[in-house]
């Protein structure tokens, strides 16, 4: 058997620093949680709004349950395509601005049936380096050509654009870089996919339910609109919940519900999720005060963090990341502030460039500025 082979593998990852791990939650996702007995004050999860543990939607599961059963028990195309799943593509894609939208399971799930459906073979993908790893999958999944161009470089990806005559050309880029918090300069994107007849699918995991008026994500912050960009965005992040959906024209949509695989051959989210993020939507709708208060939390951590060995990313987002370098030296500092009670997770390669370990911080308007207080003085008292 090849288990010895497996098995040395994952010891020289762990030797380097690179082994992954999980640890178990006791408690509901929320800045104060309890793990293995222990309760830790944490910085990693991605419930921006501090909505997965939110009353309301807490009910409104129970009562999407009670009305539509628990599960889908079809692919939407054969007869799992609920009323509730219906009504929230509907809003989906009037809060973003779009004509009309699409439920998929997952971000992952719907960035490998987006880029899949628009681009194949005798197609170009125009992608960022520091895209998400769901972004990267799928554009080799295309079988499109693909080019890469470094981290919001548009003078490099206006070259590549020029150089390219023939077939489709899509660009696909993270809207709010999910290990960098920085923004792609979506402006002047659209205005080079314009030049160029290229069409731009942004992945807006991080912005959506965060940025832009009402938490309508990064096209509204921008003030974007155009036919030519496609907008994916996840449902498990700032919604609080479980899913993503893609926000486009009519007509690409009903090209993702006829060739996006990912769509296609898998069962519908269960109806109730769709009941919870009706109410999420509410919540992320009227949640302007909110998004003040995690704003005024990012001001309070970014001028904290000043004077530290380690320096903060510019970011103007809840990614907050701590620039370390070493994998070493970040798994430790990030055992040394769970020693403390806080978490933090330590991010190494290959999910960032070589010598870019980080500790990526992300903060949650569920957060009180005493928690954040609490970091900042905490990070001053192991730099000593
Ligand atoms: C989390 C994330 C995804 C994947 O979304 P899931 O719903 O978790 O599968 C895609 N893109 C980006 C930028 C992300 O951060």
């Amino acid at each position: 058997m090849p288990f010895e082979a497996l098995q040395n593998e994952l010891d020289e990852r762990a030797a380097l620093g690179l082994l992954r791990q999980r640890r178990m939650l006791q408690s509901p996702q929320a800045p104060h949680i309890i793990v293995d007995g222990k309760s830790y004050l944490s910085f990693c999860s991605n419930d921006y709004l501090g909505l997965a543990n939110h009353p309301q939607l807490i009910a409104a599961l129970q009562q999407g349950a009670q009305q539509h059963g628990v599960g889908a028990g079809a692919a939407h195309l054969v007869s799992g395509h609920g009323a509730a799943h219906h009504r929230l593509e509907h809003e989906l894609a009037s809060f973003v601005g779009k004509p009309a939208a699409l439920l998929f399971s997952t971000g992952y799930m719907a960035n490998l049936g987006v880029v899949q459906a628009l681009a194949g073979k005798g197609d170009t993908v125009f992608a960022d380096k520091f895209n998400h790893a769901s972004l990267n999958d799928a554009m080799r999944l295309s079988r499109a050509k693909v080019k890469r161009y470094r981290h919001n470089d548009m003078a490099q990806l206006a070259q590549l654009l020029e150089q390219v005559k023939v077939g489709r050309k899509l660009v696909i880029t993270d809207a709010v870089f999910s290990m960098d918090g920085d923004l792609a300069p979506l402006p002047e994107l659209l205005a080079l996919c314009e030049q160029h007849d290229a069409w731009l699918l942004i992945d807006d995991a991080h912005g959506f339910g965060v940025l832009g008026a009402q938490g309508r994500g990064s096209l509204a912050h921008f003030g974007i609109a155009s036919q030519r960009v496609i907008c994916m965005a996840t449902l498990g992040k700032a919604a609080g919940v479980f899913g993503a959906f893609v926000a486009a024209e009519q007509v690409v949509i009903d090209t993702l519900v006829n060739h996006a695989r990912s769509y296609v051959y898998t069962t519908a989210t269960p109806p109730a999720l769709a009941s919870a993020l009706l109410e999420s939507l509410q919540q992320i709708a009227h949640g302007d005060e909110l998004r003040g208060h995690l704003q005024r939390l990012i001001v309070q951590l970014r001028s904290g963090l000043r004077g530290l060995p380690w320096s903060v990313m510019p970011s103007a987002t809840a990614i907050q990341p701590l620039l370390v370098g070493g994998n070493q030296a970040a798994l430790k500092l990030s055992e040394k502030l769970r020693e403390r009670g806080i978490w933090v997770a330590a991010i190494r390669p290959p999910t960032v460039p070589q010598g870019t370990a980080r500790l990526r911080i992300t903060l949650s308007a569920a957060h009180h500025a005493a928690d954040v207080a609490r970091l900042i003085e905490s990070l001053h008292e192991l730099a000593r």
